[in-house]
């Protein structure tokens, strides 16, 4: 198999970088372990994409905007700024929008090879079904959540500690829940011993229209999410929690007495916890200050450190600073592999400030800027510019105002 831009993972920063590349004419696969697009929100049971409204294509929001147009038809709620949706519609609509762009999609394989010859990825080896697919490409984009690609590929990356990256979860869902309110919630979680210790604040969101299905965002544990070891360790935790909270939300949450689970999350939610080193690193230090970004691709924020573990957290993990922050193009780029860029949580930010960059419209907006730059070929700045502009990405915050 050859094609002009290879991307690993078809999460919502795949998603974006497929669209961004195909929309260039480009050659272009998007590969994936799990069976569709969509990442954590088909996967971890989070279909929920927090601020997707002001994406919608009337403000101009590139492929983002595009995806939030295609879920109007879908049974979805918009809660304030937030898409609530399920699993189906949000992979099902990804899969026809990258189709309809023309992508070439390959699912049920795992990267398990990677060539690089002078600093530059010549082909990936995915493996799939006991079969090895060797994958040649010209340019290639990590969108993989935790820099799978990059750390294969020998490039520089960097990784948070347990105790600076966000908790891991295993999110549930319940159905059943009556007149759901959601200060209620939060004062009888403060006051109501909780039985983990570790929880930072109340999360839940309702899925449903009236509310009766909730999604439980309330198990937490810390550990390194980039070792399959750890991973497992976790999981089983995790799953032993569940049983745990479920009793506890029926016992103290208004209107969850007669609530049951109706479902499980397959994998565990990784928040963060590798990030490519690129050529430009977003620090805390910049979250703080808000010096000017000079090539902005993206609109983030400036808060980090959200879903922190309660007992052993740092004073300096968490900055609860507002307002947005653009996204420069040097975090999207590989330091020291030269066709390489990155899309959505695993760009090149401090770990520990990954949450101002996460949130999945973001990730889109990333992923779409990261695949404009690999079909372009790495251009300069004003050039890539040009393209936000013609894909009526938003990427520069004055341009809001
Ligand atoms: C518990 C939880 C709750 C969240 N809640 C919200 C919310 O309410 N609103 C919101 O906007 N955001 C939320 N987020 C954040 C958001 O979901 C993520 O930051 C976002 O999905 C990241 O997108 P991504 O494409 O970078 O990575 P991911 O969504 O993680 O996608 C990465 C993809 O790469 C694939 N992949 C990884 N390694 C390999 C490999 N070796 N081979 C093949 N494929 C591979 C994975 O299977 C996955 O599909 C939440 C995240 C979590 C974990």
């Amino acid at each position: 198999m050859e094609y002009d831009i290879v991307i690993a993972g078809a999460g919502p920063a795949g998603f974006g970088a497929a669209m961004g590349a195909a929309r260039l004419g480009k050659k272009v696969l998007v590969f994936d372990r799990n069976s569709g697009p969509g990442g954590v929100a088909v996967y971890c049971g989070c279909p929920v994409f927090s601020g997707l409204r002001s994406f919608l294509p009337e403000n101009s929001g590139g492929a983002a905007g595009e995806f939030a147009h295609s879920m109007k038809n879908n049974a979805m709620i918009w809660r304030d700024t937030k898409l609530n949706s399920s699993e189906f519609s949000v992979g099902l609509n990804m899969t026809r929008l990258l189709r309809q762009a023309g992508v070439d999609l390959l699912f049920y394989v795992e990267l398990t090879d990677v060539k690089v010859e002078n600093n530059t990825i010549t082909s990936v080896t995915v493996t799939g079904c006991g079969k090895h697919i060797e994958i040649k490409g010209k340019n290639f984009i990590d969108c993989t959540g935790d820099a799978v690609l990059t750390f294969m590929a020998g490039g520089a990356t960097q990784t948070g500690s347990a105790e600076e990256t966000m908790t891991k979860t295993l999110l549930f869902r319940v159905t059943g829940v009556e007149n759901y309110d959601r200060e209620l919630c939060v004062k009888a979680f403060e006051e109501g011993n909780f039985p983990f210790t570790h929880q930072d604040r109340f999360m839940g969101t309702p899925v449903g229209e009236k509310a009766e299905d909730f999604l439980l965002n309330l198990t937490a544990v810390s550990g390194c999410a980039q070792d399959p070891v750890e991973l497992t360790k976790m999981d089983m935790e995790l799953k032993e929690q569940i049983p745990v909270v479920l009793e506890w939300a029926k016992k103290t949450l208004p209107g969850f007495a007669n609530c049951h689970l109706v479902a499980v999350a397959p994998i565990i939610g990784v928040r963060g916890g590798r990030n490519i080193v690129g050529v430009e690193n977003i620090t805390s230090k910049d979250l703080q200050e808000n010096p000017p970004v000079s090539e902005p691709v993206a609109i983030g924020k400036r808060t980090y450190g959200e879903h922190y573990i309660k007992t052993f957290v740092a004073p300096w993990a968490f900055w609860q600073g507002g307002g947005p922050r653009e996204v420069p193009y040097g975090a999207l780029r590989s330091v020291n592999i030269s066709n390489l860029a990155a899309g959505g949580r695993c760009i090149s930010i401090e770990p520990k400030a990954v949450s101002a960059i996460r949130l999945m419209p973001v990730c889109i907006a990333t992923g779409q800027a990261a695949g404009i730059a690999a079909a372009l070929d790495f251009p300069e700045y004003s050039e890539l510019r040009k393209e936000l502009i013609k894909q009526k990405c938003k990427f520069e915050i004055k341009k809001e105002q």
